[in-house]
């Protein structure tokens, strides 16, 4: 009697959707783990691609896991941690997506079995962060350093590293063909951190092989007037003049409200008016340059005018081209045409107009200061060269990644076979239930070559127990040994130049474990049905945060 006099306690809103313990940490991993199922299949040089069309019916066809991940529209708001890693993979590093989620949902889904047996989890986290530590220095100790060599030696290295992010994508076939080309590019703007120094433009039609590299700036002719015709279109060693201004005739605004008290003075007017335009071009022709370029409109006027004077123009360029013409070609934006001195003019060996497929392009080589360049990608579908310039995103940051670093280790899963073999030798010295935790740490970086089998259609135990075997030779010469995805037997990636950077591997091992770590971690998830969008926001913040905000109750770190 006296317990039902109690007065209820009341915590959360009415409506409050709250689970928690065991069974709500399990639900979390069954989710990450069909998130790691979609985009299994889309590891390695022989994985299948995804199909993803929106609700607006605009269709990506991709092979990359942040895109896939990105597109999946995920809601789960574990899962959604996925998501995030992915992301970051792609930010940081721009290679290794797949992986990532892949070995975020492999070690979750070897944790589970421990977690429905009653392992705290906080056991398992510190073991899995242990393991992780062990394993990033292994895979530290275990890279090769590309630094010291020629260049032209250093360019064939670096190729070998882009063919094999390359070779998992759309564009496997000609990855030599590509590989050059983004080593080339890569080179061509040095050590400047700015990545749209390099640009890609899409020409839909014609061969990828048509695909080609300018060393400098390209883009697509903009709209012209009358009189552009007759304009020269290729140039020797031109000045450029760079504008931000109109060069249009300007008639007053329709409110514009002129007193005149003799008619011949309308005539002043509409003179005045011409003499400003007039005023403004022959400065640009005083200047010497031979192309002007402005990102707002040239007019009829003008264009004629030019064309007068064998200038080339065009106008409404887009800004992101007009400031790579300028970090290109050397020169300055103007915003006024006072006082145009020779410093601000910028110049390039060969400027030409060319036809390109359907399109003319402006082609702007051999610039002086060589900070640019850009890919003008060809090839068939639209969603094709999509992807194809994904690809080649990928293949950008990898060799930029590994100019910077400039450390590589074997793929094709040789360093993570090497690394797991390790964790399981250096588990055995440890006493306690912490060894069975790193041994699953250590099974769970075999999804990579597993997963490479399974996407290639070899017998992924067979070629695994091989790889086993050769990675425990005690003189450690099967180390760089992984999946041979031509003959579906094992081979050594290193001498196969089945590359990756270090970085690559290092950010992925981290950002799985963390995101393992993290799913791990929660045990209770609040679910508060009274606010629909702040509901969304609570739940995802919550989780995605990490260790940053405290807002929900779910979110108990450590
Ligand atoms: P991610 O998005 O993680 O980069 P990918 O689909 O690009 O996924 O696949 C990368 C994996 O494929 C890496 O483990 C890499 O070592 C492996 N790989 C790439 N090329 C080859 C090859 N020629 N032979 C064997 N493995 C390869
Ligand atoms: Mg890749």
């Amino acid at each position: 009697m006296a317990s039902m006099m109690q007065p209820q306690i009341i915590l959360l809103k009415e409506g409050t959707d709250t689970s928690q313990g065991k069974a709500q940490l399990l639900s979390n991993i069954n989710a990450v783990t069909a998130v790691g199922d979609v985009v299994r299949t889309t590891l390695g040089p022989r994985g299948m691609d995804k199909l993803i069309h929106d609700d607006k019916g605009s269709v990506t066809i991709s092979n990359d896991g942040a895109t896939i991940m990105k597109l999946l529209d995920i809601v789960h708001p574990a899962a959604k941690i996925l998501v995030d890693i992915a992301k970051s993979q792609d930010s940081e590093v721009g290679d290794g997506t797949t992986t990532v989620v892949l070995l975020a949902a492999e070690f979750l889904k070897e944790a589970k079995p421990f977690v429905e047996d009653g392992v705290h989890s906080q056991n398992l986290i510190r073991s899995y962060r242990t393991a992780s530590t062990l394993a990033i220095e292994k895979v530290k100790e275990l890279a090769v350093s590309i630094e010291g060599k020629s260049v032209e030696e250093k360019k064939g290295l670096l190729a070998k590293c882009a063919a094999t992010t390359l070779s998992s994508k759309l564009i496997g076939g000609e990855k030599e063909f590509f590989a050059t080309m983004v080593v080339d590019a890569v080179m061509a703007i040095g050590d400047d951190d700015r990545l749209n120094l390099i640009g890609i433009k899409k020409v839909p039609g014609g061969n990828m092989r048509d695909s080609f590299l300018v060393d400098g700036v390209a883009f697509k002719k903009t709209f012209s007037y009358a009189g552009f015709e007759q304009q020269p279109k290729k140039f020797l060693n031109p000045k450029i003049l760079l504008l931000n201004i109109e060069l249009e005739l300007k008639s007053e605004k329709e409110n514009a409200e002129i007193r005149l008290s003799d008619p011949s003075q309308y005539q002043s007017i509409v003179d005045a008016e011409w003499n400003i335009i007039y005023d403004k071009l022959d400065k640009c022709v005083e200047s010497g340059a031979k192309v002007v370029l402005s990102r707002l409109a040239i007019g009829d006027l003008a264009t004629q005018y030019f064309a007068d004077r064998d200038i080339f123009c065009a106008g409404r360029v887009a800004e992101e081209d007009l400031n790579r013409v300028a970090a290109a070609a050397g020169g300055t934006v103007q915003t006024s045409v006072n006082n145009i001195i020779p410093e601000v003019l910028g110049t390039c060996e060969i400027f030409e107009e060319k036809q390109v497929g359907g399109e003319r392009f402006n082609i702007f080589s051999g610039c002086p200061s060589g900070r640019t360049a850009t890919i003008v990608l060809r090839g068939g579908a639209d969603q094709f060269i999509e992807e194809a310039e994904r690809s080649l995103h990928d293949a950008i940051m990898i060799v930029r990644r590994a100019v910077k670093n400039s450390t590589v280790v074997p793929g094709g899963g040789a360093i993570d076979m090497e690394v797991s073999k390790y964790l399981r030798q250096h588990s055995r010295t440890i006493a306690g239930k912490s060894q069975l935790f790193i041994n699953s740490y250590a099974k769970a970086l075999e999804v990579i070559p597993r997963q490479l089998c399974d996407n290639a259609g070899f017998d992924a135990t067979d070629v695994l127990n091989k790889l086993r075997q050769k990675h425990a030779m005690q003189s450690g010469e099967g180390a760089s040994y992984g999946v041979d995805i031509n003959t579906g037997g094992i081979a050594d990636s290193y001498a196969n130049f089945v590359w990756e950077p270090a970085v690559v591997k290092i950010n992925a091992i981290n950002a799985a474990t963390e995101a393992a770590c993290l799913i791990l971690s929660v045990d209770e998830t609040v679910k508060n049905p009274k606010s629909e969008s702040a509901q969304g926001d609570a739940a995802t913040g919550a989780m995605g945060r990490g260790r940053g905000g405290g807002r929900g109750r779910g979110m108990r770190r450590r």
